[in-house]
Protein backbone atom coordinates (compact mmCIF):
# COMPACT_ATOMS: atom_id res chain seq x y z
CA UNK A 1 0.00 0.00 0.00
CA UNK A 2 1.33 3.31 -0.66
CA UNK A 3 1.50 5.82 2.14
CA UNK A 4 0.50 9.53 1.28
CA UNK A 5 3.42 11.86 2.13
CA UNK A 6 1.40 13.70 4.84
CA UNK A 7 0.57 10.42 6.40
CA UNK A 8 3.57 9.19 6.58
CA UNK A 9 5.06 12.18 7.64
CA UNK A 10 2.44 12.21 10.91
CA UNK A 11 3.00 8.59 11.88
CA UNK A 12 6.70 9.91 11.77
CA UNK A 13 6.46 12.61 14.37
CA UNK A 14 4.01 10.56 16.52
CA UNK A 15 6.66 7.71 16.63
CA UNK A 16 9.26 10.53 17.46
CA UNK A 17 7.36 12.53 20.58
CA UNK A 18 6.70 8.93 21.95
CA UNK A 19 10.42 7.65 22.02
CA UNK A 20 12.75 10.14 21.44
CA UNK A 21 14.20 12.93 23.85
CA UNK A 22 16.02 15.66 21.69
CA UNK A 23 19.15 17.43 21.75
CA UNK A 24 18.74 21.36 23.37
CA UNK A 25 14.98 21.35 22.95
CA UNK A 26 12.24 22.01 25.70
CA UNK A 27 10.31 19.32 24.16
CA UNK A 28 7.07 20.87 24.91
CA UNK A 29 7.51 23.33 22.37
CA UNK A 30 6.26 20.48 19.93
CA UNK A 31 3.09 20.83 21.13
CA UNK A 32 3.38 23.66 18.89
CA UNK A 33 6.15 23.50 16.67
CA UNK A 34 6.20 20.20 15.06
CA UNK A 35 9.34 18.37 14.73
CA UNK A 36 10.55 18.10 10.74
CA UNK A 37 11.42 14.39 9.37
CA UNK A 38 14.11 14.72 7.20
CA UNK A 39 13.92 12.28 3.99
CA UNK A 40 17.17 12.61 2.38
CA UNK A 41 19.49 15.33 1.64
CA UNK A 42 21.74 16.72 -1.44
CA UNK A 43 24.25 19.22 -1.56
CA UNK A 44 23.02 22.03 0.40
CA UNK A 45 19.41 20.98 0.20
CA UNK A 46 17.19 19.25 3.06
CA UNK A 47 14.10 17.49 2.05
CA UNK A 48 11.30 15.96 4.07
CA UNK A 49 8.56 13.66 3.18
CA UNK A 50 6.27 16.40 1.84
CA UNK A 51 9.20 17.64 -0.81
CA UNK A 52 9.48 20.58 0.85
CA UNK A 53 13.24 21.67 0.50
CA UNK A 54 15.72 23.59 2.88
CA UNK A 55 18.87 25.55 2.44
CA UNK A 56 20.70 24.21 4.99
CA UNK A 57 21.90 28.03 6.41
CA UNK A 58 23.70 26.37 9.23
CA UNK A 59 25.68 23.33 8.03
CA UNK A 60 23.72 21.27 10.60
CA UNK A 61 25.07 22.81 13.15
CA UNK A 62 28.00 23.73 11.34
CA UNK A 63 29.35 20.66 10.97
CA UNK A 64 28.68 20.36 7.31
CA UNK A 65 31.51 21.84 4.61
CA UNK A 66 30.71 20.37 1.39
CA UNK A 67 26.84 19.35 1.37
CA UNK A 68 25.07 16.60 2.22
CA UNK A 69 25.51 12.83 0.60
CA UNK A 70 29.02 14.34 -1.29
CA UNK A 71 29.37 11.71 -3.67
CA UNK A 72 33.20 12.28 -3.20
CA UNK A 73 33.28 11.50 0.79
CA UNK A 74 30.61 9.20 0.17
CA UNK A 75 32.81 6.51 -2.00
CA UNK A 76 35.31 6.94 0.51
CA UNK A 77 33.10 5.42 3.37
CA UNK A 78 32.04 3.20 1.11
CA UNK A 79 35.01 1.44 0.16
CA UNK A 80 36.24 1.90 4.16
CA UNK A 81 32.43 -0.08 5.33
CA UNK A 82 34.05 -3.16 3.35
CA UNK A 83 37.43 -2.92 4.33
CA UNK A 84 37.33 -2.28 8.29
CA UNK A 85 34.27 -0.52 9.93
CA UNK A 86 36.05 -0.34 13.22
CA UNK A 87 38.74 -1.55 15.46
CA UNK A 88 39.90 -0.23 19.13
CA UNK A 89 43.11 2.02 18.87
CA UNK A 90 44.84 0.77 21.36
CA UNK A 91 47.79 -1.67 20.97
CA UNK A 92 46.06 -1.62 17.54
CA UNK A 93 46.17 0.75 14.20
CA UNK A 94 44.87 1.46 10.97
CA UNK A 95 45.47 2.95 7.83
CA UNK A 96 43.02 5.80 7.99
CA UNK A 97 43.93 6.61 11.16
CA UNK A 98 47.50 7.16 10.24
CA UNK A 99 47.12 8.91 7.63
CA UNK A 100 44.52 11.36 8.97
CA UNK A 101 47.34 11.82 11.50
CA UNK A 102 49.97 12.74 9.43
CA UNK A 103 47.86 14.85 7.45
CA UNK A 104 46.67 16.75 10.32
CA UNK A 105 50.18 17.00 11.69
CA UNK A 106 51.07 18.77 8.35
CA UNK A 107 48.09 21.43 7.55
CA UNK A 108 47.75 22.50 11.16
CA UNK A 109 50.29 25.41 12.72
CA UNK A 110 53.41 24.26 12.81
CA UNK A 111 54.92 22.72 15.77
CA UNK A 112 51.55 20.50 16.48
CA UNK A 113 53.08 17.09 15.73
CA UNK A 114 50.96 14.75 17.95
CA UNK A 115 47.47 14.06 17.31
CA UNK A 116 44.83 11.93 19.65
CA UNK A 117 41.45 11.00 18.75
CA UNK A 118 38.35 11.05 20.34
CA UNK A 119 34.70 11.32 18.92
CA UNK A 120 32.97 14.32 19.76
CA UNK A 121 33.86 17.93 20.33
CA UNK A 122 33.05 17.97 24.38
CA UNK A 123 35.67 15.49 24.44
CA UNK A 124 38.79 17.12 22.75
CA UNK A 125 38.30 19.85 25.05
CA UNK A 126 38.41 17.62 27.68
CA UNK A 127 41.55 15.61 26.64
CA UNK A 128 43.34 18.88 26.26
CA UNK A 129 42.21 20.18 29.59
CA UNK A 130 43.45 16.74 31.16
CA UNK A 131 46.94 16.44 28.92
CA UNK A 132 47.20 20.05 29.74
CA UNK A 133 47.10 19.28 33.69
CA UNK A 134 48.61 15.99 33.65
CA UNK A 135 51.27 17.43 31.32
CA UNK A 136 52.37 20.01 34.28
CA UNK A 137 51.94 17.33 37.08
CA UNK A 138 54.26 14.87 35.37
CA UNK A 139 57.12 18.15 34.97
CA UNK A 140 56.39 18.37 38.92
CA UNK A 141 54.25 21.38 39.12
CA UNK A 142 50.77 19.90 40.81
CA UNK A 143 49.90 23.22 41.40
CA UNK A 144 49.01 24.44 38.17
CA UNK A 145 44.99 23.38 38.01
CA UNK A 146 43.18 25.96 36.77
CA UNK A 147 42.23 27.15 33.62
CA UNK A 148 41.37 30.62 32.21
CA UNK A 149 38.57 31.26 30.40
CA UNK A 150 36.63 34.40 28.22
CA UNK A 151 33.24 35.08 29.15
CA UNK A 152 30.63 34.26 26.53
CA UNK A 153 33.47 31.14 25.13
CA UNK A 154 31.99 27.67 24.44
CA UNK A 155 33.29 24.22 24.50
CA UNK A 156 31.25 21.84 24.68
CA UNK A 157 28.28 20.29 27.01
CA UNK A 158 30.03 17.56 29.13
CA UNK A 159 30.91 18.45 32.18
CA UNK A 160 34.56 19.83 32.01
CA UNK A 161 34.14 21.59 28.88
CA UNK A 162 30.64 22.92 30.52
CA UNK A 163 33.10 24.21 32.93
CA UNK A 164 35.41 25.90 31.23
CA UNK A 165 32.42 27.72 28.74
CA UNK A 166 30.47 30.94 30.18
CA UNK A 167 27.16 30.95 28.06
CA UNK A 168 24.38 31.28 31.23
CA UNK A 169 21.55 29.61 29.31
CA UNK A 170 23.61 26.51 29.36
CA UNK A 171 25.83 26.58 32.28
CA UNK A 172 24.17 28.07 35.32
CA UNK A 173 21.71 25.19 36.10
CA UNK A 174 24.79 22.94 36.65
CA UNK A 175 26.75 25.09 38.35
CA UNK A 176 26.63 23.18 41.01
CA UNK A 177 28.26 20.21 39.00
CA UNK A 178 31.32 22.38 37.94
CA UNK A 179 34.80 22.91 38.07
CA UNK A 180 36.08 26.56 39.13
CA UNK A 181 37.38 28.51 36.46
CA UNK A 182 39.09 32.17 36.02
CA UNK A 183 36.79 33.93 33.76
CA UNK A 184 38.08 37.54 31.80
CA UNK A 185 36.00 39.40 29.82
CA UNK A 186 35.76 38.41 26.01
CA UNK A 187 37.70 40.59 23.18
CA UNK A 188 33.87 40.54 21.59
CA UNK A 189 33.81 43.81 19.31
CA UNK A 190 30.28 44.08 19.62
CA UNK A 191 30.95 46.29 22.78
CA UNK A 192 33.56 48.45 21.66
CA UNK A 193 33.17 51.90 21.91
CA UNK A 194 31.56 53.90 19.27
CA UNK A 195 34.34 54.88 16.53
CA UNK A 196 36.75 52.35 18.62
CA UNK A 197 38.30 49.74 15.77
CA UNK A 198 38.10 45.86 16.39
CA UNK A 199 41.83 45.37 16.53
CA UNK A 200 41.68 49.05 19.33
CA UNK A 201 38.92 46.79 21.43
CA UNK A 202 40.97 43.59 21.30
CA UNK A 203 44.11 44.91 22.41
CA UNK A 204 42.10 47.22 25.32
CA UNK A 205 40.23 44.27 26.29
CA UNK A 206 43.79 41.88 26.49
CA UNK A 207 44.46 43.97 29.38
CA UNK A 208 42.05 41.98 31.99
CA UNK A 209 43.92 38.72 29.87
CA UNK A 210 47.31 40.20 30.98
CA UNK A 211 46.23 40.95 34.48
CA UNK A 212 44.73 37.54 35.18
CA UNK A 213 48.08 35.80 33.77
CA UNK A 214 50.36 38.29 35.92
CA UNK A 215 48.45 36.99 39.21
CA UNK A 216 47.45 33.42 38.75
CA UNK A 217 49.92 32.11 36.57
CA UNK A 218 51.33 30.13 39.49
CA UNK A 219 48.01 27.84 39.46
CA UNK A 220 47.15 28.15 36.00
CA UNK A 221 47.06 25.21 33.58
CA UNK A 222 45.91 26.73 29.93
CA UNK A 223 44.00 29.12 28.99
CA UNK A 224 41.10 28.17 26.65
CA UNK A 225 39.62 30.85 23.92
CA UNK A 226 37.66 30.13 21.05
CA UNK A 227 39.85 31.87 17.89
CA UNK A 228 38.09 34.62 16.25
CA UNK A 229 34.67 33.87 16.72
CA UNK A 230 32.56 32.89 19.81
CA UNK A 231 30.25 30.51 17.68
CA UNK A 232 27.53 29.23 20.74
CA UNK A 233 27.73 32.96 22.19
CA UNK A 234 26.45 34.46 19.79
CA UNK A 235 28.58 34.70 16.83
CA UNK A 236 30.36 37.54 18.79
CA UNK A 237 34.13 38.00 16.78
CA UNK A 238 37.44 39.48 17.62
CA UNK A 239 40.71 40.78 16.28
CA UNK A 240 43.37 38.41 15.82
CA UNK A 241 45.73 40.33 17.20
CA UNK A 242 44.06 39.27 20.67
CA UNK A 243 45.29 35.89 19.99
CA UNK A 244 49.09 37.46 19.04
CA UNK A 245 49.00 38.82 22.21
CA UNK A 246 47.75 35.85 24.29
CA UNK A 247 50.07 33.27 22.70
CA UNK A 248 52.81 35.57 23.43
CA UNK A 249 51.67 36.44 27.09
CA UNK A 250 51.29 32.48 27.67
CA UNK A 251 54.78 31.86 26.60
CA UNK A 252 56.03 34.50 29.55
CA UNK A 253 53.82 33.07 32.29
CA UNK A 254 54.58 29.78 31.47
CA UNK A 255 50.76 29.05 30.33
CA UNK A 256 49.29 26.29 27.92
CA UNK A 257 47.42 28.00 25.29
CA UNK A 258 44.37 25.60 23.90
CA UNK A 259 42.82 26.89 20.76
CA UNK A 260 39.46 25.04 20.62
CA UNK A 261 38.87 25.62 16.87
CA UNK A 262 35.72 23.17 16.77
CA UNK A 263 33.64 25.42 14.90
CA UNK A 264 36.03 27.47 13.18
CA UNK A 265 38.57 25.33 11.58
CA UNK A 266 38.94 23.92 8.30
CA UNK A 267 37.75 27.21 6.84
CA UNK A 268 35.35 29.06 8.29
CA UNK A 269 36.99 32.59 9.01
CA UNK A 270 38.86 32.35 5.45
CA UNK A 271 41.80 30.63 6.68
CA UNK A 272 42.24 26.68 6.83
CA UNK A 273 42.41 27.41 10.76
CA UNK A 274 41.86 30.72 12.34
CA UNK A 275 44.83 30.66 14.76
CA UNK A 276 46.64 31.55 11.25
CA UNK A 277 45.19 35.04 10.89
CA UNK A 278 47.26 35.33 14.42
CA UNK A 279 50.64 33.46 12.92
CA UNK A 280 50.34 31.72 16.65
CA UNK A 281 50.56 28.09 16.95
CA UNK A 282 48.61 26.67 19.98
CA UNK A 283 49.77 24.28 22.67
CA UNK A 284 46.62 22.34 21.88
CA UNK A 285 44.35 22.30 19.25
CA UNK A 286 41.12 20.94 19.46
CA UNK A 287 39.25 20.03 16.22
CA UNK A 288 35.77 18.34 15.31
CA UNK A 289 32.57 19.85 13.80
CA UNK A 290 33.83 19.85 10.08
CA UNK A 291 36.61 17.72 10.47
CA UNK A 292 34.63 15.23 8.58
CA UNK A 293 32.96 16.98 6.40
CA UNK A 294 30.34 16.49 8.68
CA UNK A 295 29.40 13.08 8.44
CA UNK A 296 30.62 11.28 11.31
CA UNK A 297 31.09 12.09 15.03
CA UNK A 298 35.24 12.16 15.45
CA UNK A 299 37.92 14.83 16.93
CA UNK A 300 41.30 15.50 17.39
CA UNK A 301 43.73 17.25 19.61
CA UNK A 302 47.07 18.14 17.98
CA UNK A 303 49.53 18.78 20.25
CA UNK A 304 53.28 19.35 20.46
CA UNK A 305 56.33 16.62 20.48
CA UNK A 306 57.29 18.34 24.22
CA UNK A 307 54.10 17.28 25.55
CA UNK A 308 53.92 14.05 24.50
CA UNK A 309 57.97 13.25 25.58
CA UNK A 310 56.26 14.86 29.11
CA UNK A 311 54.43 11.35 29.18
CA UNK A 312 56.76 9.22 27.30
CA UNK A 313 58.42 6.89 29.91
CA UNK A 314 58.75 3.54 31.89
CA UNK A 315 55.11 2.05 32.47
CA UNK A 316 55.92 1.82 35.85
CA UNK A 317 56.42 5.16 36.44
CA UNK A 318 52.49 6.02 36.08
CA UNK A 319 53.08 8.98 33.60
CA UNK A 320 51.12 7.71 30.52
CA UNK A 321 47.67 9.43 29.53
CA UNK A 322 45.42 6.55 30.36
CA UNK A 323 42.30 8.56 28.33
CA UNK A 324 40.40 6.67 25.75
CA UNK A 325 36.93 6.21 24.26
CA UNK A 326 35.20 3.34 22.69
CA UNK A 327 34.93 4.71 19.35
CA UNK A 328 38.54 6.52 19.69
CA UNK A 329 39.64 6.76 15.92
CA UNK A 330 37.22 5.05 14.22
CA UNK A 331 38.29 4.08 10.61
CA UNK A 332 34.68 5.00 9.02
CA UNK A 333 35.19 8.79 10.69
CA UNK A 334 38.95 9.27 9.22
CA UNK A 335 38.17 7.95 5.86
CA UNK A 336 35.63 10.82 5.74
CA UNK A 337 38.37 12.63 7.24
CA UNK A 338 40.66 12.03 4.53
CA UNK A 339 37.82 12.63 1.85
CA UNK A 340 37.28 16.00 3.47
CA UNK A 341 40.83 16.76 3.46
CA UNK A 342 40.88 15.57 -0.31
CA UNK A 343 38.55 18.29 -1.47
CA UNK A 344 40.51 20.93 0.45
CA UNK A 345 43.88 19.79 -1.89
CA UNK A 346 41.49 19.21 -5.19
CA UNK A 347 39.46 21.80 -5.11
CA UNK A 348 40.62 25.87 -4.32
CA UNK A 349 38.00 25.82 -1.02
CA UNK A 350 39.44 29.05 0.02
CA UNK A 351 39.49 31.33 -2.64
CA UNK A 352 35.71 30.28 -3.60
CA UNK A 353 35.11 30.53 0.08
CA UNK A 354 35.87 33.79 -0.14
CA UNK A 355 34.01 35.07 -3.20
CA UNK A 356 30.89 33.12 -1.39
CA UNK A 357 32.17 35.44 1.71
CA UNK A 358 31.78 38.50 -0.34
CA UNK A 359 28.74 37.44 -1.87
CA UNK A 360 27.03 37.03 1.95
CA UNK A 361 28.60 40.26 2.65
CA UNK A 362 26.80 42.25 -0.35
CA UNK A 363 23.55 40.59 0.11
CA UNK A 364 23.67 41.88 3.79
CA UNK A 365 24.99 45.16 3.21
CA UNK A 366 21.63 46.57 3.87
CA UNK A 367 20.78 45.00 6.36
CA UNK A 368 22.44 47.43 8.72
CA UNK A 369 19.99 50.38 8.12
CA UNK A 370 16.80 48.43 9.26
CA UNK A 371 15.67 50.04 12.18
CA UNK A 372 16.25 47.07 14.63
CA UNK A 373 19.41 45.86 13.26
CA UNK A 374 22.98 46.87 15.41
CA UNK A 375 25.42 45.28 13.47
CA UNK A 376 26.04 42.82 10.83
CA UNK A 377 28.99 41.08 11.29
CA UNK A 378 31.68 39.12 9.36
CA UNK A 379 34.54 36.13 9.77
CA UNK A 380 34.92 34.96 6.60
CA UNK A 381 32.21 31.94 6.08
CA UNK A 382 30.52 33.08 9.30
CA UNK A 383 28.10 36.29 8.96
CA UNK A 384 26.13 37.17 11.95
CA UNK A 385 23.06 40.10 12.13
CA UNK A 386 22.38 41.36 15.96
CA UNK A 387 18.96 42.05 15.90
CA UNK A 388 18.11 44.91 18.94
CA UNK A 389 15.06 46.33 20.14
CA UNK A 390 16.60 49.58 20.49
CA UNK A 391 19.50 51.09 17.96
CA UNK A 392 20.93 53.93 19.93
CA UNK A 393 21.16 52.01 23.16
CA UNK A 394 21.57 48.40 21.65
CA UNK A 395 18.82 47.42 23.91
CA UNK A 396 18.18 43.75 22.87
CA UNK A 397 14.63 42.63 23.10
CA UNK A 398 13.91 40.53 26.15
CA UNK A 399 14.45 36.93 25.69
CA UNK A 400 11.24 35.58 26.58
CA UNK A 401 9.81 37.60 23.98
CA UNK A 402 11.86 34.58 21.49
CA UNK A 403 11.61 36.50 18.51
CA UNK A 404 14.38 34.43 16.86
CA UNK A 405 12.21 31.44 16.91
CA UNK A 406 9.80 33.91 13.88
CA UNK A 407 12.77 33.93 12.21
CA UNK A 408 13.03 30.62 12.18
CA UNK A 409 9.35 29.43 11.21
CA UNK A 410 9.67 32.30 8.20
CA UNK A 411 12.59 30.57 7.24
CA UNK A 412 11.06 27.11 6.96
CA UNK A 413 8.02 28.54 5.44
CA UNK A 414 10.09 29.68 3.11
CA UNK A 415 12.87 26.87 2.02
CA UNK A 416 15.55 28.40 4.53
CA UNK A 417 16.80 26.50 7.98
CA UNK A 418 17.98 29.37 9.86
CA UNK A 419 18.35 28.72 13.55
CA UNK A 420 18.85 31.74 15.43
CA UNK A 421 20.86 32.31 18.99
CA UNK A 422 18.42 34.46 20.60
CA UNK A 423 18.58 37.60 18.42
CA UNK A 424 21.33 36.85 16.59
CA UNK A 425 20.52 35.28 13.07
CA UNK A 426 23.46 33.93 11.37
CA UNK A 427 24.76 32.46 8.13
CA UNK A 428 27.29 29.52 8.18
CA UNK A 429 26.40 27.60 5.45
CA UNK A 430 28.11 24.72 3.30
CA UNK A 431 31.34 25.86 1.50
CA UNK A 432 28.99 24.86 -1.82
CA UNK A 433 26.30 27.00 -1.58
CA UNK A 434 25.86 29.51 -4.77
CA UNK A 435 25.35 33.14 -4.91
CA UNK A 436 21.71 32.96 -5.97
CA UNK A 437 21.18 30.99 -2.66
CA UNK A 438 22.85 33.29 -0.87
CA UNK A 439 20.72 35.99 -2.05
CA UNK A 440 17.70 34.04 -1.17
CA UNK A 441 18.68 33.41 2.30
CA UNK A 442 19.60 36.93 2.49
CA UNK A 443 16.22 38.02 1.50
CA UNK A 444 14.18 35.33 3.45
CA UNK A 445 16.36 36.47 6.82
CA UNK A 446 15.31 40.52 6.48
CA UNK A 447 11.57 39.63 5.88
CA UNK A 448 11.91 36.99 9.40
CA UNK A 449 13.46 40.00 10.84
CA UNK A 450 10.86 42.48 9.74
CA UNK A 451 8.07 40.07 11.12
CA UNK A 452 9.99 39.55 14.18
CA UNK A 453 9.99 43.38 14.53
CA UNK A 454 7.11 44.06 13.65
C1 LIG B 1 30.22 22.46 19.17
C2 LIG B 1 31.39 22.94 19.95
C3 LIG B 1 31.96 22.16 20.94
C4 LIG B 1 31.40 20.83 21.38
O1 LIG B 1 31.43 19.86 20.38
P1 LIG B 1 30.40 18.63 20.49
O2 LIG B 1 30.81 17.72 19.40
O3 LIG B 1 29.03 19.22 20.29
O4 LIG B 1 30.58 18.03 21.84
C5 LIG B 1 33.09 22.64 21.58
N1 LIG B 1 33.61 23.83 21.26
C6 LIG B 1 33.09 24.62 20.32
C7 LIG B 1 33.73 25.92 19.99
C8 LIG B 1 31.94 24.21 19.64
O5 LIG B 1 31.36 25.02 18.74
Amino acid sequence: MLNKPQTRTSSLIQRDLSALWHPCTQMKDHESYPIIPIRRGKGIWLEDFERNRYIDGISSWWVNLFGHSNPRINSRIKAQLDTLEHVLLAGFSHEPAIELAQRLVQITPSGLERCFYADNGSSAVEIAMKMSFHYWLNKGQAKKTKFITLSNGYHGETLGALSVGNVDLYKKTYGPLLIETITVPSPDCYNREAGESWKEYSIRQFEAMSQALEKHSSEVSAVIIEPLVQCAGNMRMYHPIYLTLLREACDNYGVHLIADEIAVGFGRTGTLFACEQADITPDFLCLSKGLTGGYLPLSAVLTHEYVYQAFYDDYENLTAFLHSHSYTGNPLGCSAALATLDIFTEDDVLGNNQKLATTMAQATAHFSEHPHVAEVRQHGMILAIEMVKDKQTKASFPWQERRGLKIYHHGLKNGVLLRPLGNVIYFMPPYVIKKSEIEHMARIAFEGIDLATL
